[in-house]
């Protein structure tokens, strides 16, 4: 008794304050973010996303805030998310998985998106590939509509799910388009996963039958706090949690984080383990690529991918990183 009185008082503290994340209201729970582009990301937030419990992590395919100059930038950028980046991530405990697409802004180079195309059918049937992402549109551009089109296709073709991003200006219909094109080339609602949701297109979202991610993304896209009034209001069906962290000011503990702070708000455990574990899951293992039980592995860090280990010029494999002492 006097324990859960303390918890209460204490969760009462933290609700109230913009307190410190406290590591312990999430302990024991296992996270998948669905959305995250670790190219951009440090070793030390692969250790810390695996310390708060995440476990496996998708990467959809994106811009690289400059745009590519040809397309063997697209090339190498496809391999290190099948090859490198992944190995990467097993060397902290985290499955990787990607998505694999031509994203909205640089569909508008078409000279260039001609070929990326070409290119990406080699690409999204290997091993870990979970969808065709994140595409979609940026702009509303006729381009970006066109290989949006023609990425659909792809997608039904292999039987893929589609991660879409939605675009920051003139959302709501950038969303409805998004959804209507897709329903246009026939792709079933439940294979398609609309990303970077807001309150004011989750509903048509969640009534059409397809997925609605949210995206905590510190100023900008959506703060942890709204995601718990929406989950209260529209239930833990069909919605997931991502981070989209990447190399901007972002956080890629945004789905532990938002999973503590539903705790503190009452919400049960039951549905946060669904929005930010199993609903993920569920959407991309459609992709016949996602077994849970690929998610223990045992880390080795002395390991190497085509000749190289994370440890630089004869580092020791990490064993104690909560020592003062670096050695
Ligand atoms: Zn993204």
């Amino acid at each position: 008794m006097c324990c859960s009185h303390n918890i209460e008082e204490r969760s009462l503290e933290s609700a109230q304050s913009a307190e410190k994340f406290d590591m312990d209201l999430i302990k024991g729970m296992k996270f998948f973010d669905p959305h995250v582009h670790m190219t951009s990301r440090t070793t030390d937030d692969y250790q810390a996303m695996a310390d708060a419990g995440i476990v496996a992590l998708i990467e959809p395919s994106f811009w690289l805030g400059q745009p590519r100059t040809g397309v063997d930038s697209f090339k190498d950028y496809y391999s290190s998310l099948v090859g490198w980046e992944r190995f990467r991530s097993s060397q902290f405990g985290i499955k990787h998985y990607c998505t694999i697409g031509l994203n909205s802004r640089e569909a508008n180079n078409e000279s260039l998106a001609e070929q990326v195309m070409e290119m990406l059918p080699l690409f999204m049937y290997k091993d870990g590939v979970v969808g065709i992402g994140e595409i979609g549109f940026d702009d509303q551009t006729a381009a970006e509509e066109k290989y949006y089109r023609l990425q659909l296709e792809l997608a039904k073709e292999a039987g893929l799910p589609v991660q879409i991003h939605t675009p920051h200006r003139d959302k709501k219909r950038g969303t409805q388009r998004s959804m209507d094109i897709a329903v246009e080339h026939g792709l079933n609602p439940y294979m398609v996963i609309v990303d970077h949701n807001n309150e004011e297109t989750v509903k048509e979202v969640l009534d059409r039958g397809f997925w609605a991610a949210f995206t905590i993304y510190p100023f900008t896209k959506m703060g942890n706090q709204r995601m718990v009034e929406i989950t209260k209001q529209y239930g833990p069906e069909r919605i997931m949690v991502n981070s989209a962290a990447d190399w901007g000011i972002s956080d890629p503990l945004a789905v532990p984080k938002t999973a503590a702070l539903m705790k503190l708000n009452g919400i049960s455990l039951a549905d946060i383990e669904l929005v930010t574990y199993r609903n993920a899951i569920t959407a991309f293992a459609q992709s016949g690529q996602i077994n849970e039980a690929d998610f223990t592995t045992t880390i080795d860090q002395s390991a190497k991918f085509e000749g190289n280990s994370i440890l630089r010029g004869g580092q020791q494999p990490r064993i104690d990183k909560s020592s003062i002492i670096i050695s």
